[in-house]
């Protein structure tokens, strides 16, 4: 297959805040972005061609298909029917179906794991959990719906037979007594080249169970953070993708690396490269899935990026305090995804502090946090 060389048209399956994203640091390479997606979505002013529809609708993304070269998506719940539809008829589509497919069933996810020898929190599966019988099982469990899951949601922790689990497919998962969580983004390009970027350390919100912060490098010695890139890159190989995977694992009290999922596209712990690294992991999607040669991924400088989230009791209308006082600080970089309405916890924006040390990056971070807020019009 030929490479794809600019000015080649890129279609995008989403236009949220990873696609808009996508398109600001990879115009640059001299490509064009098609997009589909709602008519409100992010990345519809920077598109050069904006196709509204459903993410699942099959002749919306025959449209797409029609004015792109190449098609990717930024979403993973999107109709892997009608993109097997076009992959079948020889539309370039990266990851591919197949590979998408897996990653879409936390369950398929995990019997690949198993099947190359990668660890993983020990499991077992229960199609129908409202009748399952959990007597002999043992407590805590991370039950997780095997589909549809994202950002938390479709992943609950049940302490005893008497929490009622989730009404949905799942998967159940021995709790992990984890020491850090980690994520590796990784890079496969389609000659099967690979690359992948400095190892990150997760920090999670405790309220509502979405990562809002994101520390490169992990503070970890070197040797886990080798074994950490190891694994990853050998989901990577082994669900055979083209393109940019977020790896995310866990780091357990003994020290040992789970596996613990992987995003087939740009991933929120990957945020950091755009000001942390030589090439960002947009820029480094972008080269895989055209079959250009993959980025440099050294760590610029140490990194940490903070998820901006709505304030828990505002809506509407975006209206920001410590903005100005916020871009003073040394070493920052604010993203606004341009959301014109703003809900409780829903991802606003983000923003990056790079700095000489990890520490110090974390202590700027730190004061932009107690001073950026995303507020609404309306309580
Ligand atoms: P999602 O697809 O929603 O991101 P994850 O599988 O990443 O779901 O789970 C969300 C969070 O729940 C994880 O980041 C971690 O904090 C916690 N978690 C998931 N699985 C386990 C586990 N087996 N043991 C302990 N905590 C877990």
């Amino acid at each position: 297959m030929k490479s794809l060389f600019p000015p080649g048209t890129i279609g995008i399956i989403g236009g949220g805040q990873l696609g808009n994203m996508m398109i600001y640091r990879s115009k640059k390479l001299g490509f064009r972005f098609a997009v589909l997606d709602r008519e409100d979505a992010p990345a519809k002013a920077l598109s050069d061609v904006f196709i509204e529809g459903s993410l699942k609708d099959a002749a919306a993304l025959e449209k797409l298909a029609e004015v792109s070269d190449i098609l990717t998506y930024e979403i993973e719940h999107i109709n892997t029917d009608a993109l097997d539809a076009l992959y079948s008829r020889g539309v370039q589509l990266y990851p591919s179906p197949v590979t998408l497919r897996t990653i879409q069933d936390k369950l398929l996810q995990k019997e690949l794991f198993i099947k190359k020898g990668l660890p993983t929190a020990p499991f077992f599966v229960e199609e129908n959990p409202l009748t399952a019988d959990f007597s002999s099982k043992t407590f805590p469990l991370v039950q997780k719906s095997r589909k549809e899951g994202y950002d938390g949601k479709g992943v609950k922790v049940l302490k005893n037979t008497a929490d009622q689990p989730m009404n949905a497919p799942s998967i159940f998962e021995e709790m992990v007594d984890i020491d850090k969580e980690l994520a590796v983004m990784v890079a496969r390009g389609r000659d099967g080249s690979v690359k992948s970027f400095p190892v990150a350390e997760m920090a999670f919100n405790p309220d509502h169970n979405i990562c809002d912060t994101v520390i490169a490098p992990a503070r970890i010695d070197e040797k886990t953070a080798a074994r950490a890139t190891e694994i990853a890159v050998s989901i990577v190989e082994a669900l055979d993708g083209v393109g940019i995977f977020g790896v995310e694992l866990f780091l357990d009290k003994q020290g040992y690396i789970l596996l613990n999922e992987v995003a087939p596209r740009p991933h929120n712990s990957g945020h950091y490269t755009m000001e942390g690294c030589v090439t960002c992991q947009y820029e480094q999607h972008v080269r895989a899935i055209t079959g250009l040669p993959l980025g440099d991924t050294t760590l610029v400088r140490p990194s940490v990026m903070v998820n901006l989230l709505g304030e828990p009791v505002n809506k509407g209308k975006v209206v920001l305090d410590g903005f100005e006082e916020s871009l003073k600080v040394p070493g920052v970089s604010i993203h606004l995804y341009g959301k014109a309405e703003t809900r409780p916890f829903r991802k606003m924006g983000h923003f990056t502090v790079t700095a000489d040390t990890i520490d110090e990056a974390i202590k700027n971070s730190e004061y932009i946090r107690g001073l950026l807020k995303i507020k609404g019009e309306t309580k």
